[in-house]
C-alpha cells in the first residue's frame, strides 16, 4: 500500500480564451491531458480521454493489460466522435500520468509532450521523453534543449490520442521510494519555467498542494502563454 498526498492546480494562462487541459487526481491515479484541434475540439478531446481513463481509479492497483486496454479505448472513442461530428474531426490530446499498478509499483505513462518528473534528494529528473518534432531534432543532435523552447515547431506532437494507427503509449514501471515527489504537468508549465525553477519550488513547498499552486502561479507570472496544469504527488510511506 502506497500512502501518498497530492495537490493540483490549473490555469487558463494569460493568452488563451479557454482551458483545453484536463486532469484527474486521486490517490494512485494522476493524469494530465492537453487537448489539441482548435476550439472546442481540444477541450472535448482532453475531457473524453480523462473520462475514459478515470474509471481505472476503481481498479487500483491497476493491472497493466487493463491500463493498455483503456488507453486504446480512449483512442477509439476520440476517433469515433471525430467521425460523427465534423467540428471534432482530427481532435486529439496528449496524456501523461502516474498510476499505482500491480505489486505496488508506479507506472509512468506518456503519449505526447505533457511530462512526468521526479524530485528526490535534491535532483529533478524528467521521466518521460516528449513525442514531439523538436525532441526528434534534439535526439538527432540538431538542436539543444534551450533552442528547442523557441523552435517554431515546438508545438508539433508526433504521438497523441485520437490517431489511426493508434499511438503506442510509453509505460515505464518503477519501484516506489519513500519521500519522492512527482510532478505531472502540461507543456504550459515547462515552456515557462526552467528545470532549476521547478526543482526549487518542489524543494521548498511545504506540501503538494502548495507546490502545485506555486508552480502554476509562477508559470502564469512568467508569461502564461498556454494553459498550465500541474499535479504534485508525494509518497509519504509504504505499508
Ligand atoms: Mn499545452
Amino acid at each position: 500500500m502506497l500512502n501518498m498526498r497530492h495537490g493540483s492546480a490549473t490555469d487558463v494562462g494569460r493568452l488563451r480564451s479557454e482551458n483545453q487541459d484536463s486532469m484527474y487526481v486521486a490517490a494512485g491515479l494522476c493524469l494530465v491531458a492537453d487537448g489539441m484541434g482548435g476550439q472546442p475540439a481540444g477541450d472535448v478531446a482532453s475531457k473524453l480521454a480523462i473520462a475514459e481513463l478515470s474509471g481505472l481509479a476503481e481498479q487500483l492497483p491497476i493491472a497493466l493489460p487493463a491500463l493498455e486496454a483503456v488507453i486504446q479505448r480512449a483512442n477509439d472513442r476520440l476517433l469515433a466522435e471525430g467521425r460523427q461530428d465534423p467540428h471534432r474531426r482530427g481532435m486529439g490530446t496528449t496524456l501523461a500520468g502516474l498510476a499505482v499498478v500491480e505489486d505496488d509499483r508506479w507506472a509512468v505513462i506518456n503519449i505526447g509532450d505533457s511530462r512526468v518528473y521526479r524530485y528526490a534528494d535534491g535532483q529533478l529528473a524528467q521521466l518521460t521523453v516528449d513525442h514531439s518534432a523538436v525532441q526528434q531534432l534534439v535526439d538527432a543532435g540538431l538542436l539543444d534543449a534551450r533552442a528547442a523552447l523557441r523552435h517554431p515547431r515546438r508545438n508539433v506532437v508526433t504521438r497523441s490520442l485520437g490517431t489511426e494507427p493508434p499511438p503506442v503509449p510509453d509505460i515505464a514501471l518503477r519501484d516506489p521510494v519513500v519521500g519522492e515527489r512527482f510532478l505531472v504537468c502540461s507543456d504550459g508549465l515547462t515552456n515557462e519555467l526552467s528545470d532549476a525553477g521547478i526543482a526549487a519550488l518542489l524543494e521548498e513547498a511545504a506540501d503538494p498542494q502548495q507546490a502545485a499552486d506555486q508552480l502554476v502561479e509562477q508559470a502564469v507570472a512568467a508569461g502564461g502563454r498556454d494553459n498550465v496544469t500541474v499535479i504534485v504527488v508525494q509518497l509519504d510511506s509504504i505499508g
